[in-house]
């Protein structure tokens, strides 16, 4: 009974949650959608998702063994890290998971950790041998996905130190009395043009 202190008891009828015994042998074709308050992410990280995400994919049951191979999308809405400007990113990954009865760690047959087994490529989650609990995996799934740095453009100038201006709008004043080397560069080339 080790590791059910950690589970929360599965609620039966939630979208991403589902009876063990509903899965059938040619599999679960799966599809639906997660409001970001359901997701109970970060807080931070929770205001950035505005709209629901989406998951879909196939549930097959192999003995004690349920595998999910999907994927999981949404919207992300979040400040450019360089001028802060509001940014609409996205993300769309591939998902392939394992929910294995609880206190079983590994899948019989398996290799060694160091041998490429199975589960090398699979996120693992547990089941209680009635229903699976899909929301740790979509949760983590998010959390994973989320950028860790968003950009409003490539180039992005960002904004000045000393006061603040966008440069993506056009140079400041102070950066061009500081002479800034990027700037130093141009008044260079403008003064051997002119010899
Ligand atoms: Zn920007
Ligand atoms: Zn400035």
């Amino acid at each position: 009974m080790q590791r059910i202190g950690l589970v929360s008891p599965p609620l039966s009828g939630h979208v991403l949650i589902i009876d063990l015994a509903k899965i059938p042998a040619h599999g679960l074709r799966l599809e639906t959608e997660i409001g970001p308050a359901e997701l109970a992410l970060p807080e931070d990280e929770q205001l950035s998702i505005t709209a629901p995400v989406h998951v879909q994919g196939r549930l097959t049951k192999v003995m004690e063994q349920v595998y999910f191979h999907g994927s999981i999308g949404g919207g992300v809405v979040a400040p450019c890290s360089r001028c802060l400007e509001v940014v609409n990113d996205g993300f769309d990954v591939e998902v392939r998971g394992v929910f294995l009865p609880l206190g079983s760690n590994r899948i019989p047959g398996d290799g060694d950790a160091d041998e490429g087994g199975v589960t090398d490529d699979l996120d693992v989650y547990s089941h209680d041998g009635v229903r699976i609990n899909l929301h740790p995996l979509v949760r983590d799934q998010v959390v994973m996905a989320f950028p860790v740095q968003t950009l409003c453009r490539e180039d992005c100038a960002g904004l000045c130190q000393a006061c603040g201006a966008n440069l993506n709008e056009q140079p400041c004043s102070c950066q061009i009395e500081s002479g800034d080397p990027r700037f130093a560069v141009l008044k260079h080339l403008k003064s051997s043009e002119s010899t």
